[in-house]
């Protein structure tokens, strides 16, 4: 009998909760796709903090481990970057007004680790262009159901975690580091 590692364990809850997860989010968008303002190019939900469990980032570190080593590199050397500049910050609401983006962002507005992106991600499809231009006051201009439906598969990541997550780029940057000393957590913005 082979025993899984908590490791394993928490990258097979991810699978499996990021794998329906599309599944609602693909049926929700063919019912509600003329309210949805995202467009391919569109990256404005991608200049701010990523909230993530543990076995999301995990997910995300191991997908970025199986790349080619230069694009590895770049990647992981972008994570450190985005951590620091963000573990500068005290304050969360200053940190989530600065709009840093994502370390995953890449300069054709496309995401760098799509298939293995976090839920926030996959379930953000915005109502409002100027909204999401503004996200200044913390409203998300989101469909409700796909927000629900976030609210529920974080939690289920959540338990699969042990409650442990923070902002994504802060918790990749320990991950890669080799998880040296606590795992670090930064305020979200809620
Ligand atoms: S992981 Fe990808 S989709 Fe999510 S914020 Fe970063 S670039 Fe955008």
């Amino acid at each position: 009998m082979t025993f899984e590692s908590p490791l394993d364990m928490r990258l097979r809850a991810a699978e499996n909760v990021l794998s329906s997860v599309d599944e609602i989010v693909t049926k929700v968008s063919k019912l509600h796709g003329r309210k949805i303002r995202c467009r391919v190019g569109c990256a404005m939900c991608c200049v701010q903090d990523v909230g993530v469990t543990l076995a999301e980032a995990e997910y995300v570190a191991s997908f970025v481990e199986r790349l080619p080593k230069a694009e590895r590199d770049s990647l992981v050397s972008k994570v450190h970057e985005a951590a620091a500049e963000r573990m500068l910050f005290t304050d969360n609401i200053a940190r989530a007004k600065a709009r840093m983006p994502c370390p995953f962002l890449t300069e054709g507005q496309t995401c760098a680790v799509y298939a293995a992106r976090p839920v926030a991600c996959r379930t953000y499809h915005s109502l409002s262009r100027n909204a999401c231009a503004k996200y200044e006051d913390g409203r998300r201009p989101m469909l409700g159901v796909l927000e629900d439906l976030s609210w529920k598969a974080t939690l289920m990541l959540f338990e699969a975690s042990e409650g442990e997550g923070t902002e994504m780029s802060v918790l990749l940057s320990w991950i890669f580091k080799g998880r040296k000393g606590p795992m670090p957590d930064v305020v979200m913005r809620g």
